[in-house]
């Protein structure tokens, strides 16, 4: 479950229609242990500068993981927007959320502003066997305002 305060909504789709028609992304910050409701999210440059991709830029997110550190807090997630499509994992997210260093644990929150209403989705997404989006794990976790 992703648990997230109206608050930081409202900071995600912000930062969603700010950075539109390109794709927005941040991280998503928490208690380490599994499910703790998010403290914030965190915008971050998009280095890619696209509104098809999106890469999360590395002093950014250095930044966002040094202070979250301080804190005793962690990185639990990751926010991208989809400008264009649905609020679902492209084979490109899966090809990221796959690479080894990725906890499988990180929620994968996709803000889609295709179809006029914004609607805000979440994964988990695990490595599969093959090497086909198919072979990952894409599992729909529920999102949660409080
Ligand atoms: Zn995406």
């Amino acid at each position: 479950m992703l648990n997230v305060s109206r608050q930081t909504w409202l900071e995600i789709l912000a930062e969603a229609w700010g950075s539109y028609p390109n794709e927005a992304c941040g991280v998503l910050v928490a208690r380490p242990e599994i499910d703790s409701p998010i403290v914030r999210f965190e915008p971050i440059v998009n280095a890619a500068d696209s509104s098809r991709v999106f890469t999360l830029d590395p002093m950014g997110y250095m930044k966002a993981e040094r202070r979250a550190d301080d804190e005793g807090l962690a990185i639990v997630g990751v926010v991208h927007s989809h400008t264009h499509t649905a609020a679902y994992p492209s084979p490109t997210d899966v090809d990221e959320a796959t690479k080894p260093l990725v906890p499988p644990t990180w929620h994968w929150a996709i803000v889609s502003l295709a179809w006029g209403f914004p609607e805000l989705r979440s994964f988990r997404v695990t490595p599969g066997t093959g090497d086909t989006m198919t072979a990952a794990g894409i599992v729909e976790e529920r999102v949660w305002l409080s």
